[in-house]
């Protein structure tokens, strides 16, 4: 059976179920449903098949994601633009910075004796490895820099006046919800339907349907030296102040409301904004409980 049809079918009676418990039965049509978890709306088995439900990666594919769950076309493909071309950038940049070798090229602006010559620029195992792009340059300032560069070689001039410029564009803020939507969706695959249907996840709904407003600020944080491929979601107990799902995703850990009595958004923020260093990185040990990272949505909670 197709994956998605199977993952629907895994999904709608936990849904039909939860909302029995929260009273809602009554209300509830007899056709089976299953909600994108991002936007909260309703979809009947037809919608699979007419692919107004996607499988959606988590992380993003380009940040290194595999296939999850099922969200709706419009959330997963707005995320797309609105947020994971971002992080995307943000993370390639962030490679660049620490000279990382990925076999990515980035954007650049070489200049030798001021002369400039755009193209693009990534680590090598030998150093930096910079080359043009003849059509986003005006032969005659692209051969100037060129003889500018031998006239160096045929000197024998070791030290060049040389620079080049890297151009990525992002914003940083959105970069972040990409992380915390990727989060968000994690923890729904894990625990289900009663984790995200309560009032205290609203303002990540809100944010993912707003990108232009910023209304999550301090839910994330960086531990730099994490392997990008490592993935957790920690029931965090300790500090108690911090009582949080924290959702590990390679150098990000992203803090969520806990499962049980969640401390309100408000005092969430408070809280890290006392335990986090100056910067955005992450300065005390967490303690908690693992929970599996779901290979699915698994539903443990329901
Ligand atoms: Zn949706």
């Amino acid at each position: 059976m197709d994956k998605r049809l199977r993952w629907f079918d895994e999904g709608a009676p936990k849904l039909r179920q939860v909302l029995e418990r929260l009273g809602l039965g009554a209300e509830l049509p007899d056709e089976e449903f299953y909600a994108c978890p991002c936007c909260l709306v309703a979809y009947p088995r037809a919608a699979v098949t007419a692919g107004l439900l996607t499988i959606e990666d988590v992380p993003p594919k380009s940040l290194g994601g595999r296939p999850l769950l099922l969200t709706c076309k419009r959330c997963n493909n707005t995320a797309g633009s609105d947020f994971d071309s971002h992080a995307a950038i943000r993370a390639s940049s962030d490679a660049f910075m620490r000279r990382q070798v990925t076999g990515r090229a980035l954007p650049a602006t070489a200049y030798v004796d001021g002369i400039p010559l755009r193209g693009a620029a990534q680590w090598t195992e030998s150093g930096v490895q910079l080359f043009g792009v003849p059509e986003k340059n005006d032969p005659k300032v692209q051969a100037a820099h060129f003889e500018a560069l031998d006239a160096y070689a045929e000197r024998g001039d070791r030290d060049p006046d040389f620079s080049f410029t890297v151009h990525t564009r992002f914003d940083e803020s959105r970069a972040r919800v990409s992380w915390i939507r990727a989060a968000y969706l994690a923890s729904f695959a894990a625990l289900g339907w009663s984790y995200i249907l309560r009032e205290v996840m609203d303002p990540f709904r809100n944010q993912l349907q707003q990108p232009g407003v910023s209304i999550l600020k301090t839910y994330l944080l960086r531990t730099p030296d994490v392997a990008a491929e490592e993935r957790r979601i920690m029931l965090v107990e300790r500090p108690a102040e911090l009582r949080c799902v924290a959702v590990i995703l390679g150098e990000h850990t992203i803090f969520l409301p806990s499962l049980f009595e969640p401390l309100p958004y408000e005092k969430l923020v408070e809280a890290l904004a006392m335990l986090r260093k100056s910067d955005d990185q992450l300065s005390i040990r967490l303690d908690g409980k693992a929970v599996p990272w779901p290979t699915r949505a698994m539903y443990f909670m329901d």
